[in-house]
């Protein structure tokens, strides 16, 4: 494998680590503010980022190069209001999806079509990410303000339930 491509892949795992643990904080924020349904949510965001980092892990172990593990950075971020945790949420799947737009194009230019056809269902699965943060702030925008509303809103966001990645390895 391409060293650079190999780079952006191992340090790709850290990442995908570091989703999952900032939306587990954001998953705390809103247990300790009474909101378990966007709490679960979240749970089930931040299982759903575990396995995309196991996803990146496997396709080195796969490919015969090593994985290096680093440290996991602290969530530090302080809200002011439910709002501005979903959009932190968007602004941090925007930058995921960057990354990925960056690992495609390093394979890209160095033909490694087997890690582009990896990549695709990260480049399909940002897609659905984004949309999703969207959502929940169109949302929130909409009805966070009326009480009975947030609290429909908020059974809404307890039915989700996690389920597998798509992608198997
Ligand atoms: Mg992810």
């Amino acid at each position: 494998m391409n060293e650079k491509v190999h780079e952006l892949i191992n340090q790709q795992i850290n990442k995908e680590f570091y989703s999952a643990y900032l939306y587990l904080d954001f998953s705390n924020y809103f247990k300790a503010n009474g909101l378990d349904g966007f709490a679960n949510w979240y749970m089930v965001q931040a299982q759903e980022e575990r396995d995309h980092a196991i996803l990146f892990y496997t396709y080195l172990q796969n490919q015969n190069v090593p994985v290096t593990l680093e440290a996991i950075s602290k969530p530090d971020k302080v809200f002011e209001n439910h709002l501005d945790v979903l959009k932190a949420g968007l602004e941090h799947e925007k930058y995921v999806t960057s990354l990925i737009n960056g690992i495609y194009g390093a394979a890209y230019d160095v033909r490694d079509f087997r890690t582009m056809q990896f990549l695709d269902w990260f480049v399909k699965e940002q897609g659905e990410e984004e949309s999703n943060a969207c959502d929940l702030i169109s949302k929130m925008e909409l009805f966070g303000s009326d009480p009975k509303s947030l609290y429909m809103l908020n059974q809404e966001l307890a039915a989700r339930v996690y389920t597998a990645p798509s992608l198997v390895l």
